[in-house]
Formats: structure tokens, C-alpha cells, sequence
């Protein structure tokens, strides 16, 4: 495993983690996945309120000390007294004592960010959370929040990103490099798009520069993100084989040329992005709807 460091926290996370988003239809299956995976090196989990994973995660790192845990907060919890009810039942699902990263799911505009992250600065210094982090948040978004903030950092940003999926180039992820913010990349496999038959052709072409390094066209596409500075990737996966084939995407060092021909190829097999428009509900229409909370019964993650 590859590890970048948590950003400035001097924690040392690994380069891939592991998503719980739709978890819960084989919950043994899912235990020895994620257990497969932590003993592959990826002790990073990532989980939120809202999956109903929290119980899963928890049986699958039970005893252990070793594994980072990032949960999340709804949107529809950002009162002051809201976010320290949640991260309370967030902890008891997940029993443990603390949650390493404890990130706002979507931003919500109708709560004074200040309130928000008041209580999030006291779950720091009552000892449940170790670090802050948020999802879903622009740049501009993110730089408001870190305003506001007392004595602690905001240590990283999820958003969507995958070779499907570049918006968080337009702007966020310099940001994110320059301030020292990491970038976890949500859906890296554009949550399963990019087995499609609609892009075969693109992953033919992945597949045929993962051979020259002896792995997959799926790691391939993870190692195109983790190319990039200050950016780690929390695929998910239901089986061990693909956790086990996910964790192997750290391995690889992509040389310049190689990334060019990967963008080149982005550029001629995945013109038409999948989300945006696409997805009603998902990340980048609830920035649309004007309030950041995302509408009832939209798909989201
Ligand atoms: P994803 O990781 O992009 O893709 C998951 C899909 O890819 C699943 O269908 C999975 O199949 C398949 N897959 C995984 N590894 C594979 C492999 N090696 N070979 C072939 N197929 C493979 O999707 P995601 O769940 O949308 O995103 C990942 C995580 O990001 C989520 O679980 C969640 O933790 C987080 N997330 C956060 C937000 C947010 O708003 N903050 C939004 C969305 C997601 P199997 O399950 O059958 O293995």
C-alpha cells in the first residue's frame, strides 16, 4: 500500500480505501470483503449515516485498532445539536469511541455553517472524532467553511471523481493541492458505469496499458486518479477479488506518457460524462437545487 498524508495532520492515510455506499444485501459477504481488504492494507473505510453500513463496518473492524473510519453527517442534520445526536449514533453502530473522519455529507445553505462546524469543533474536543473533513463541497464552499473554523483544520473534501467524471478538475482539485486539502475520490469507478458496454472501447484501451504492468483495466483507472496529487480513491466493492484487485491500483506508477495516452483516450471513448444531467439527484443537481440538500428520494451517496 501507498499512503499520502492526511491533509496536514502528518496521519498517513493509504492511497485506497474502501466505499460502503449500497452495502447490506450479503452482509457476511460484504464482513470478509472489507476484512480481505484491511488486511490488504486498505485501513481506510468509509461509511456514512445515511448507508445503513455503519452496522457492517463495525462487525467487520471489531477488536481491531488498526483501521481509519470515516463517516458522515446528512445534510439534513447540520443543526448544532443535530450533528452531536448523529455522531452519536453513528458511533454506537459503529461501536467504537471515536471516528477518525467525520465529514458533512452535502453542504446545506438554510444552516449557518458556523453552527455546524461549532459542533463539530466540540465533537473534536470531547474526543469522538478525531478529524474534519466534508463532501461534497466547491471550492468556494470548502474555503467558507475554513473560515469559520476555531482551532481545527478541514482535513479533506469527497467528491465524485473517476476517469468518467472529471468536474473536480475545473477548480477543486488545484485548490485541494495547494491547500494541502486531500481529495478523497467517491465512485472511482464511476460506481460501476465503466463496465458498461458504452465504454468498452475505453476499457479495452485501460486494459491494454494494465498489461504492460501486469494488472487490470480497473486499476488501471484507479491508478489514472491516484496520479494526482493529494487525491486518494475509496472504491467500493462487494467481493474480495475485487477488493483485493482495487488495493493492487496502489502498485502502479504511471509514467507521463502513459497518462497522456489515458487522456487521450478519456477524450475520445467518454465524451458524454455519465452524471452531470444524468443523475438527477445526485451531487452535482442538488448544487443546483439552490439549498445543497439533496430532495427526498434522490439517489444518493
Ligand atoms: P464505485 O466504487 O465507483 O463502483 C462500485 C461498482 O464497481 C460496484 O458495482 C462494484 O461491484 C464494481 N467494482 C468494484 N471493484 C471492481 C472490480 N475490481 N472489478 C469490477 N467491478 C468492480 O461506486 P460508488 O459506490 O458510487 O463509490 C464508492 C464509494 O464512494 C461509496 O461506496 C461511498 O462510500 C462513496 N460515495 C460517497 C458519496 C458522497 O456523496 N460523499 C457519493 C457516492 C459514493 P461489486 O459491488 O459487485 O464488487
Amino acid at each position: 500500500m501507498r499512503y499520502i498524508e492526511l491533509g496536514r495532520t502528518k496521519e498517513k492515510m493509504p492511497v485506497i480505501g474502501m466505499g460502503t455506499w449500497k452495502y447490506g444485501a450479503d452482509e457476511k459477504r460484504e464482513i470478509e470483503a472489507l476484512e480481505a481488504g484491511i488486511d490488504a492494507g486498505a485501513k481506510f473505510i468509509d461509511t456514512a449515516e445515511l448507508y445503513g453500513s455503519e452496522g457492517i463496518v463495525g462487525k467487520a473492524i471489531k477488536g481491531r485498532d488498526d483501521v481509519f473510519v470515516a463517516s458522515k453527517v446528512f445534510s439534513s442534520h447540520l443543526r448544532h445539536d443535530d450533528v452531536l445526536a448523529a455522531c452519536d449514533a453513528s458511533l454506537k453502530r459503529l461501536g467504537i469511541k471515536t471516528i477518525d473522519l467525520y465529514q458533512l455529507h452535502f453542504p446545506n445553505h438554510s444552516i449557518p455553517i458556523s453552527e455546524t462546524m461549532s459542533a463539530m469543533e466540540l465533537l473534536v474536543k470531547q474526543g469522538k472524532i478525531r478529524y474534519i473533513g466534508v463532501s461534497n463541497f466547491s471550492a468556494r464552499e470548502l474555503e467558507e467553511a475554513r473560515s469559520v473554523m476555531k482551532g481545527n483544520e478541514i482535513v479533506s473534501d469527497q467528491v465524485e471523481f473517476s476517469i468518467l467524471t472529471r468536474d473536480a478538475e475545473k477548480g477543486l482539485l488545484g485548490h485541494c493541492q495547494k491547500e494541502k486539502t486531500t481529495l478523497i475520490a467517491y465512485s472511482p469507478l464511476g460506481s460501476g458505469a465503466l463496465y458498461t458496454p458504452k465504454y468498452a472501447k475505453l476499457l479495452e484501451a485501460l486494459s491494454a496499458i494494465g498489461k504492460v504492468h501486469g494488472k487490470t483495466a480497473t486499476q488501471v483507472a484507479l491508478a489514472w486518479l491516484l496520479a494526482k496529487e493529494e487525491v486518494v480513491a475509496i472504491p467500493k466493492a462487494a467481493s474480495k477479488e475485487h477488493v483485493i484487485e482495487n488495493v493492487g491500483a496502489a502498485e502502479i506508477k504511471l509514467s507521463t506518457d502513459e497518462l497522456g495516452t489515458i487522456n487521450a483516450m478519456i477524450r475520445r471513448y467518454s465524451k458524454a460524462p455519465v452524471w452531470p444531467g444524468a443523475c438527477s439527484g445526485r451531487c452535482s443537481s442538488t448544487r443546483l437545487s439552490g439549498t445543497g440538500v439533496p430532495r427526498p428520494g434522490s439517489v444518493t451517496g
